[in-house]
């Protein structure tokens, strides 16, 4: 099985991804953009048991202002880890965080709210794909 390595900014954290995302792609969401000063976030969708932490798991902070999303990061240096989805069962490793993986993005979420439109030809989706309980319609580029 494959494995790729991830650490926060500093190294102090550490932690693991095994096998294939499940999803990966880009997200264009107000709380995105605000989590991690950044315009969009890209994102590699993963089973919850494919990430495990190898290192520093007591430095990891966690923040949720909703309960869809508990958002975690290195308490020495701040630098961003991954974010929880439980009620999707799916846990979000930046894909920043995992340089070894080849990003390769399928589709852009929340895109409505976007601050960068991105014309890659990929679809864009108003809010979420209705399998993740979004509205599925899709928006122009
Ligand atoms: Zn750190
Ligand atoms: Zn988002």
């Amino acid at each position: 099985m494959t494995v790729h390595h991830g650490k926060c900014f500093c190294g102090t954290v550490e932690f693991t991804v095994s096998g294939e995302p499940e999803a990966m792609g880009y997200c264009h969401c107000e709380s995105c953009r605000s989590w991690s000063a950044g315009p969009v976030n890209a994102f590699t969708l993963w089973k919850p048991e494919a990430v495990k932490v190898t290192k520093g798991a007591e430095h990891i902070g966690t923040f949720n202002k909703t309960p869809q999303s508990f958002r975690k990061w290195c308490t020495v240096c701040g630098g961003h880890l991954y974010t929880d989805h439980p009620g999707m069962r799916l846990t979000d490793v930046y894909a920043a965080s995992i340089p070894s993986l080849e990003f390769s993005p399928g589709i852009h979420v929340n895109y409505a709210e976007t601050k960068l439109r991105i014309r890659d030809g990929l679809p864009k989706m108003k809010d979420m794909p209705a399998p993740m309980g979004g509205s599925g319609v899709p928006l122009a580029e």
